[in-house]
């Protein structure tokens, strides 16, 4: 940044702050003000140099694989247009990194030092490691890029982001009313960098803090303030030793797998093996059902395209509708699913789980067989009503929603009081329709293997939802399992559940 823009910037925020302060007693030459000027007038070059090769290596290898400029209309947009939906995509990306850096250990070792700040005013906003600063402006600015927005957009979408980044991070009292809902204010920021337990990895969006309502990651309490800033952990007070902090770290703890980021250090062996494995199947999860999801709407796609020469093309529509919605669903309570509370032991249950749940992806690469209109009618229409159902059940089971046998809340009401696992019920008669659909003896054949599998995998579910929660077997004892009205014994009866071990 240049001397007059620093100058400038200083002479609008220093007597700002002076007559709105949200802290009165914090001083305009705080604690470690000129680390972050360093900040200011050295970190831009690092960052602009290591985001220039990432970003323009990405930027060819898209152009490689999609051609120059592979979306034109966006740049046919009127100007506001284009600068909004700018905001709104460069917003869900950045929030995508913000939250993985403080997800993923190795990351939020380099996000640590934009949270040790401890006093806060326009110049902290500068106090961000390059890694850290590339790697969500990658996330970011990146799509907007290769968007075919206008130049003209993309540098007013630029002065607004960064004039907004000064604002947030500003000791100053600017309430933004209801507004504060939908965009990001000083006071929500603040709340991000506080030092207190309640608001941790809350309001993680950089603009809109609807993303946050939306996701769940809201933390604005009435008639508080935040009383502290900064970090539990150590952290160098000079530029360069901050730059170099992150990798030490990052060696010693590679080394001897030390605490990695603030919530690790108050956690247990066990309940931290539980969270990486949480996290590790997170990444699984969002990769795989990622490329189901693609591949969805590559078929709905194609069968929009070709439609003149597929017989009941409308039906064929609503099912891959359904299928694809069902999917977005799985994957964004994926990302915002709660926190573990207990876990299945054993491999068994952990196999069962997963072969169970991509099992029925194999029919991907087999052939379909030809079969007859009112065949397709009804696979048809049971994808489309299994999916709806489905979305409805996991609606309902929100962000307690699991692969792996774990529980994270217990689900009583609405679906949940006429069975006690109705997504598999549901999922029962989508998959029945996949099977119907394909028309092959494999997929027969794979459909009854999913099937015992998606039972076993209850009941290792209902072993841990009756450890976790005692209401459980109250529960079981008043709703049937999985058909309703009917109970079966042998898949009623509760699988003993293995003392801890992992
Ligand atoms: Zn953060």
């Amino acid at each position: 940044m240049d001397y007059t823009a620093i100058f400038v910037l200083a002479c609008i925020f220093i007597p700002l702050e002076k007559l709105l302060p949200l802290h009165p007693e914090q001083r305009t030459l705080r604690r470690d003000w000129l680390n972050d000027l360093i900040y200011v007038l050295v970190n831009g070059f690092v960052v602009r140099a290591g985001f220039t090769l990432v970003a323009g290596a990405l930027m060819l290898g898209i152009a490689y694989i999609a051609g120059p400029n592979p979306i034109r209309w966006t740049g046919a947009l009127p100007i506001w247009a284009q600068v909004t939906l700018a905001i709104i995509l460069a917003d869900i990306g950045y929030y995508t990194a913000h939250r993985i850096c403080h997800t993923v250990p190795a990351l939020w070792k380099f996000h640590a030092v934009h949270h040790s700040v401890e006093e806060m005013d326009w110049l902290a906003t500068h106090r961000v490691h390059p890694v850290d600063q590339i790697f969500s402006n990658t996330l970011s600015m990146l799509p907007i890029w290769v968007m075919g927005f206008s130049l003209e957009a993309l540098v007013i979408h630029q002065m607004i982001y960064q004039a907004h980044a000064l604002l947030l991070h500003s000791n100053l009292r600017i309430k933004f009313g209801p507004l504060k809902w939908l965009v990001a204010s000083p006071e929500y920021h603040h709340w991000h960098h506080a030092n207190e337990r309640d608001a941790y990895d809350r309001n993680f969006a950089a603009q809109l803090s609807i993303i946050d309502v939306i996701a769940g990651t809201i933390f604005l309490p009435i008639k508080r303030r935040p009383k502290s800033y900064g970090l539990n952990e150590p952290m160098p007070r000079n530029y360069p030793m901050q730059l170099i902090h992150p990798f030490r770290s990052l060696a010693r703890s590679l080394m001897q797998a030390a605490p990695s980021n603030r919530l690790e250090t108050r956690m247990s062996a066990t309940e931290k093996t539980r969270a990486s494995e949480d996290n590790l199947g997170k990444l699984a999860m969002l990769l795989a059902f990622g490329y189901f999801g693609y591949q969805q709407v590559l078929s709905l796609i194609s069968v929009v395209v070709n439609r003149d020469s597929i017989p009941l093309w409308e039906l064929a529509i609503c099912s891959l509708i359904g299928g694809t919605a069902f999917l977005g669903f799985v994957l964004y309570y994926t990302i915002t699913r709660l926190p573990p509370r207990e876990s299945a032991t054993g491999v068994t249950s952990r196999i069962v789980a997963i072969v169970g749940t991509f099992i029925m992806s194999l029919l991907i690469v087999i052939p379909p067989q030809a079969i007859s209109a009112e065949t397709r009618i009804i696979s048809s229409v049971m994808v489309t009503i299994g999916s709806m159902v489905s979305i409805y059940c996991l609606r309902q089971l929100g962000r307690s929603f699991s692969i792996m046998a774990t529980s994270r809340a217990l689900k009583t009401q609405g679906a949940y009081n006429t069975v006690r696992h109705p997504l598999y019920a549901a999922e029962v008669l989508m998959i029945f329709g996949v099977v119907l659909g394909h028309g092959t003896a494999l997929a027969f054949g794979l459909g009854a293997i999913w099937l015992v599998l998606q039972v076993r995998r209850a009941q290792y579910e209902e072993a841990v939802l009756r450890q976790t929660f005692p209401e459980y077997a109250d529960y079981a004892a008043r709703v049937p399992m999985l058909i309703p009205g009917l109970r079966l014994g042998w898949l009623e009866a509760p699988v003993a559940r293995k003392p801890e071990n992992i």
